[in-house]
């Protein structure tokens, strides 16, 4: 009999009609022809893990990792609890599991941690006596009995490793939108649909602002070939297959230059000003920040004028701004910095796609649509498959909007 993962996102669970939209689209995948076996992962209903972080921010500015992820699971638990609930009233038997029990286990980093190992007896258990599975997403068991988190987005991980270990004949992954979009539907009304997405694109476009699923989720699914069905609780529309490069190579006669554009106003951008031109300081820089669990996103040195030099960089995330600049400030002092100066009111944008790889001048075209929107570049980095630029927020839509435009990939226009 095939095994099914279906995932659903928060914002498919928010109240009990939507739950209950949700069961009878996992009761008809269950019976479906020769019926499925059926895992289903959760996530918090709505907004309840935000919820949940802003009552622990209300009691303390920094709580214990682990408090933290006992609270935020109670999220996930919420979820698997009503869902099962709400099948077991339709007629069809339901069991939900935590992560612990469901056998999901991590290592020891709280708030982040990394899935180590999945035991599925149990889940195999309750699915030979005909249940569905509901398990709860995010959430796992580490050595020490702790429960612990996967980072923010972890239910997407939560069902594509589980894919990978019942080894799943289909992991599709539910939410508000019908799948991947060549940018956020939301932002740009006649963003289109894209009907395939590569691992590497799809990794590209998570790790630089879009949501729609959690970069780790899409480095487990490449690495184990789970492909990956994105589509929408509230249609039957087929949605966003995520799949290996080679795949869809066979399936489309030429690769589009850009298959999407994505955005991150969550960035912040730092610049230290006169450091020495000496060997080490780049280490103490960011060595410094690594200790404190800050990642880095892109980096600028300047060259040397005057055995001077500046760097520039930014992070993705603008909570603890204090943190970073009472680091930078010890550092500035250590080597005799003119100042550290502080931009939170930039953003980031960037185009991704292997077309890429084997067109030039795709760089230029990006810069081009931006200059000739009058909008001024602060920053630039590049990979094989992605061009991402730093700009003021202000501009971030318009340079969305131009870009999705001027690279043909609107609705209307042929990709
Ligand atoms: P869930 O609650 O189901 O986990 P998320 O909110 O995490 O869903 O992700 C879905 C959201 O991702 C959509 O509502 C959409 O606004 C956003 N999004 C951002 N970029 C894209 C994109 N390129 N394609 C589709 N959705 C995107
Ligand atoms: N509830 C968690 C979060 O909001 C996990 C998830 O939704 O995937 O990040
Ligand atoms: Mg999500």
């Amino acid at each position: 009999m095939p095994l099914v993962i279906m995932k659903f996102g928060g914002s498919s669970l928010s109240d009990a009609s939507k739950m209950k939209l949700v069961a009878s689209r996992i009761i008809a995948k269950k019976n479906i022809g020769n019926k499925n076996k059926v895992v289903v992962v959760v996530s918090a209903p709505g907004d309840v893990t935000d919820e949940l972080l802003e009552m622990a921010n209300k009691i303390t500015s920094n709580p214990p990792g682990r408090e933290i992820d006992v609270l935020l699971a109670t999220g996930e638990m919420i979820s698997i609890s009503l869902l099962a609930m709400t099948i077991n009233s339709i007629g069809e038997k339901a069991v939900s599991l935590t992560g612990p029990q469901a056998g999901i286990l991590a290592d020891i980093n709280y708030t982040r941690a990394r899935v180590k190992k999945i035991n599925p007896k149990k889940i195999n258990s309750l699915l030979s006596k005909n249940n569905i599975v509901i398990v709860a997403g995010f959430q796992a068991l580490n050595s020490k009995g702790d429960i612990t988190t996967l980072g923010r987005g972890g239910s997407d991980l939560t069902a594509v490793v589980l894919a990978a270990k019942l080894k799943a004949d289909l992991c599709e992954i539910y939410s508000d939108v019908e799948g991947v979009y060549t940018t956020d539907p939301r932002l740009v009304k006649d963003a289109k649909k894209l009907e395939y997405i590569s691992y590497d694109e799809m990794l590209e476009m998570a790790g630089s602002g879009a949501q729609v699923l959690q970069s780790r989720s899409v480095e487990v699914a490449k690495k184990f070939c789970v492909e990956i069905h994105a589509r929408s609780t509230f249609s039957k529309n087929h949605g966003t297959i995520i799949t290996n490069e080679k795949k869809i190579r066979r399936k489309k006669m030429e690769e589009p230059l850009i298959s999407g554009i994505t955005f991150d106003k969550n960035q912040i951008k730092f610049t230290i000003v006169d450091l020495p031109d000496i060997p080490g300081v780049a280490a103490k820089i960011f060595g410094s920040l690594a200790k404190i669990g800050i990642n880095v996103d892109m980096i600028i040195q300047s060259a040397a004028v005057n055995k001077k030099n500046d760097i520039s960089f930014t992070v993705s995330g603008r909570k603890e701004v204090k943190k970073m600049q009472r680091e930078l400030d010890k550092i500035a002092l250590e080597f005799k910095a003119s100042q550290v100066v502080c931009d939170e009111h930039v953003a980031k944008i960037s185009i991704v796609g292997i077309g890429m790889k084997s067109n030039a001048g795709v760089a230029g075209k990006m810069f081009e649509i931006i200059y000739k929107n009058g909008i001024n570049i602060e920053m630039i980095s590049t990979s094989e498959i992605k061009i991402s630029c730093i700009v003021n927020e202000m501009n971030m839509v318009k340079a969305v909007k131009e870009l999705h435009k001027g690279f043909g990939l609107s609705k209307r226009e042929a990709v």
